[in-house]
């Protein structure tokens, strides 16, 4: 608390989170000194276009700037940012005012118009010079007053219509008061929401404005007070110069609801002329306010968890959906027509078999299948994917790569690269916006999946933002190094299961030569049409299809236009008319539009039903940018059914032809929904993960081809999860309020990390019900079916790696103890076995921080076997002898699945 000094003659008194120091004579505005308007050149209101501001500050200001911020952390600690940026962000650009009107007057609805328009000018002011600043998410900000409090229902005249007059609750002192249930910064922390509330989340508020005369000043009228969330002047004051540069007292007043100081002491430095320090005559958002409010917003933004609103939220229990009736599972909506390839018979009796055949080949060769083919490699299976388009994927669709997705690229020593490609198209920190429109249209919200320093403190990846048509010839490029073979434009015609193999029929889609082949295993990731699956009479179930959608393949210059929009690896869309998102791609040069929702258009899109007019028609209702000015042109329109469901089985009866990716499963992408969708592709990779190394292990007879049934037992319940997953968030984004049955939305991070196998290929702990099917990354069991919990370790060089940076190949044995005779059992086994002592003062890699005992909660004479996708496999317990033999016998156990 501090009090205000220097007032001139006609100075208002202005104070942030305190009283003002008394004052003893009233104060009149006949001898105001000159007014200036000193506004800063940079504003998003006097701009031609929304080009981003960068941190740089005028050399004048910098020095000061800093003072300010050390001044500002002085006073109000480090986190006390937190409310203003709540009152904005949180409510999406959306400000909330209660008025208490605290007087015995009464208000007219003209007036109480007048109210509305001088706050909704006074907050656009500030937020005018954050537009386009170091991602910044809003461009305008829009006020409404909800609700007045008041003494008389009376007080308040004219139309009321759809305003809450609160003359019930009253402060200690009998006054009227805002009602304290309907503040929204509670319902935010809050599980129960605005329940408490008498109106509901429609008179909920952010911010109160209080019209009062003050009972300490009485003779005063412009006199300004304000915390961060509500400011005070007077009634009679306010409504005088509502519409006139006078309000300068308010706009002040509304700089400290984010977060500005008042300078009593006088100049900062060798900045005096600014608004938070003279209100008196410098009456607009001046420029040092312009850099002290940017300050805020970068330092706020750093904030981890301010920065933005984080899906946390998804595990309020608010997202449970109701339970009523499914949509019909198999019926495909009208229209959607698809090219339905089916396997026929060939008489292959006089085709011989190919010299070469591999141990395994792929149907498909788009993600999933090229993804397997280079995990084989990687495990040293050579195999070949035939795939019958003529090259890799056009169509950008997965652009968002998981957690665990990333943790294989990393395990296969492509991390690196992939992280590059991505940050050179995205902001991999940037989170996804949901806005009105592409260009200048509202912020309705900005998200991230998660915290990324929550992220870090579980996986050392990150999540990657990389369309697949980049994506693919990326992999493509490297699958060459891992033995994977890729054949384009052939078609996998026909093939049959036989006593030792399959033999696979091939047609070069261009010389139209038929080549037979007979390998070991057929994997088909032949996408969501599989004729494997329905060759094999593989039944699916799930919610079914929800709905067609288009995506609106395009090239176009969006650059002049973007600013910092340009950088998010999604931009979704919402309005009155269209729900969709952009995807773009090379900083806006293209890119595509999916649109979900349009008006005149309630049953989707039918195949072929959309033409060029209204294609552009949707760009420009979804970007706000002229089609003719930014050079817009359709590439190509593609259909596509968002739609649920999941494989009873994931093998063939015959025990060597495994389905995997879209072939197994498919998932609401992330079209127009909010946190993580797209675990499509993601989950797709999981399958080939998790099958490569299995069958990796049964083909160089380290293993009982039994465990490959275990592929099915891990991986059909597994996409069961993450099917219903996405489908929750789909319904309660998207669908929401249709009735729609679906389970409760788990967080992201659980989604991504925490599944849990229970199979024959892990040897069942008796420490907690096995059958649990997910846990927590953060506080993870540490137990057999589990992920091996990410902590860091120090190698010799002094370097950081991850614990899972040492699961590689083979199965991996980690002790606490140096000399445990778990380490020496490792050398008695039939398959290699990596094993680590891993401890404070152990070699090759140190445990500095202790996480061997505190994450993995592991005590000396134990041991964890993991397997080489990374789940624990077993938890040796200390014993006194017969380590040899006990493991060799779980090593059976999970070979022999
Ligand atoms: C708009 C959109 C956005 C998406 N966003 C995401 C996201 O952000 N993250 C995510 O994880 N997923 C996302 N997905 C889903 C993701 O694209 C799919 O899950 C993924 O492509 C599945 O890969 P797949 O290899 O299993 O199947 P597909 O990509 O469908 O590939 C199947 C391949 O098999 C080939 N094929 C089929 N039959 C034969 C045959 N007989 N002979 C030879 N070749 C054959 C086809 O030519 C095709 O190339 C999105 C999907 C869409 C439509």
């Amino acid at each position: 608390m501090r009090s205000l000094l220097p007032l001139t003659v006609a100075a208002l008194v202005v104070c942030a989170l305190g009283r003002p120091s008394p004052i003893t004579q009233p104060r009149s505005l006949s001898a105001d000194p000159p007014r200036l308007t000193i506004r800063p050149p940079v504003r998003a209101s006097n701009a031609t276009s929304l080009e981003s501001t960068v941190w740089n500050p005028p050399s004048d200001m910098v020095k000061p700037l800093e003072q300010v911020w050390e001044r500002t952390l002085k006073r109000r600690g480090a986190n006390t940012t937190e409310n203003e940026y709540w009152s904005l962000m949180a409510s999406n650009g959306s400000i909330k005012y209660c008025v208490n009107w605290n007087n015995t007057e009464t208000v007219t609805s003209p007036q109480r118009v007048l109210i509305a328009r001088a706050l909704q000018k006074s907050m656009q002011e500030w937020v005018d010079v954050l537009v386009g600043f170091d991602g910044f998410p809003l461009t305008t900000v829009d006020v409404n007053v909800v609700s007045y409090a008041a003494k008389s229902v009376n007080q308040i005249q004219g139309d009321t219509t759809g305003l809450d007059i609160n003359t019930v609750t009253q402060n200690s002192k009998g006054e009227p008061e805002c009602d304290p249930r309907c503040y929204r910064t509670k319902y935010l922390d809050s599980k129960t929401g605005m329940s408490e509330c008498p109106g509901g989340d429609k008179s909920s508020y952010d911010m109160v404005l209080r019209l009062e005369t003050m009972p300490t000043y009485p003779g005063i009228n412009i006199l300004g007070i304000a915390t961060k969330d509500w400011q005070r002047m007077h009634p009679g004051y306010f409504l005088s110069h509502a519409n006139d540069e006078e309000m300068f007292v308010l706009r002040h007043e509304i700089g400290h609801s984010f977060g500005l100081l008042d300078f009593p002491d006088g100049p900062i430095g060798n900045q005096g002329g600014f608004l938070m320090i003279r209100p008196d005559h410098i009456i607009h958002v001046a420029e040092f306010d312009a850099w002290m409010l940017r300050d805020w917003w970068r330092k706020t933004k750093a904030h981890q968890t301010l920065a933005i609103r984080y899906t946390t939220r998804v595990t309020d229990e608010s997202f449970s959906c109701p339970k009523t009736l499914q949509l019909d599972e198999t019926i495909p909506l009208p229209g959607s027509r698809r090219t339905i390839f089916d396997f026929e018979s060939i008489n292959h009796s006089i085709t011989p078999f190919e010299d070469a055949s591999p141990p395994v080949i792929i149907i498909g060769s788009s993600m999933v299948g090229m993804f397997m083919g280079v995990l084989l490699g990687y495990h040293g299976i050579h195999s070949i994917s035939f795939d019958r388009h003529p090259s890799t994927a056009i169509h950008p669709r997965a652009a968002l790569f998981l957690l665990r997705t990333s943790e294989v690229l990393r395990q296969l020593g492509l991390e690196d690269l992939f992280i590059s490609e991505s940050e050179k198209n995205f902001d991999l920190d940037a989170g996804m916006l949901v806005v009105e429109k592409l260009y200048q249209g509202r912020t309705i919200a900005a998200y991230q999946e998660s915290d990324p320093k929550e992220v870090a403190k579980v996986t050392p990846s990150k999540r990657l933002w990389l369309t697949q048509d980049m994506f693919e010839p990326l992999l493509r490029k490297n699958a060459a190094t891992f033995g994977a073979q890729q054949k384009f434009g052939q078609v996998v015609e026909w093939y049959e299961e036989v006593d030792d193999g399959v033999i696979v029929i091939v047609r070069d889609t261009r010389t139209q030569k038929v080549k037979k082949y007979k390998t070991k295993y057929l994997i088909a990731a032949d996408g969501n049409r599989s004729a494997t699956r329905r060759k094999e009479n593989i039944q699916w179930h799930g919610p079914g299809n929800l709905a067609n959608s288009i995506s609106i393949n395009f090239k176009a210059d969006l650059v002049p236009y973007l600013g910092t929009r340009a950088v998010h690896g999604v931009t979704y869309i919402m309005n009155a008319d269209f729900t969709g998102g952009f995807r773009l791609i090379a900083g806006g040069k293209g890119g595509f539009l999916i649109v979900s929702k349009a008006k005149g258009r309630e049953t989707g899109f039918e195949p072929d039903s959309v033409f060029e007019k209204e294609a552009r028609e949707m760009f420009e209702a979804c970007s706000g940018i002229d089609a003719e000015k930014c050079g817009f042109e359709v590439d190509f329109i593609s259909y596509w059914t968002v739609a649920a469901y999941n494989a009873d089985e994931y093998a063939s009866k015959g025990g060597k032809v495994f389905i995997m990716g879209d072939a197994a499963h498919v998932m609401p992408p992330k079209a127009a929904d909010l946190d993580i969708g797209g675990m499509g592709g993601n989950t797709g990779v999981a399958d080939a993960y998790n099958l490569a190394w299995k069958m990796a292990y049964v083909l160089s007879n380290k293993a009982s081809p039994n465990l490959l049934k275990t592929y099915n037992q891990e991986r059909q319940p597994a996409g069961d999860f993450s099917m219903h997953q996405a489908f929750s968030r789909l319904v309660n984004r998207v669908f929401h309020g249709k009735g729609l049955e679906c389970e409760k939305e788990l967080p992201d991070l659980v989604c991504e990390l925490g599944y849990r196998y229970t199979s024959g290929a892990i040897v069942p702990s008796d420490e907690i019900d096995m059958e649990r099917s997910y846990e927590n990354p953060h506080d993870p069991y540490v137990l057999p079916g589990g992920r091996l919990p990410h902590v860091w370790l120090i190698d010799v060089d002094g370097e950081k790696l991850s614990s899972l940076d040492l699961v590689k190949r083979n199965f991996v044995l980690f002790t606490t103890d140096v000399g445990s005779p778990w380490l020496q059992a490792t050398e008695k086994q039939s398959i290699a076995i990596d094993a680590y002592p891993i401890n404070s003062s152990s070699q090759p890699y140190l445990d500095v921080e202790d996480s061997t005992k505190k994450v993995w909660k592991m005590e000396d004479g134990e041991a964890l076997l993991v397997r080489p996708d990374g789940i624990i496999a077993w938890k040796a317990p200390r014993m006194t002898s017969g380590h040899d033999e006990q493991l060799a016998e779980a090593l059976r156990i999970v070979l022999h699945g």
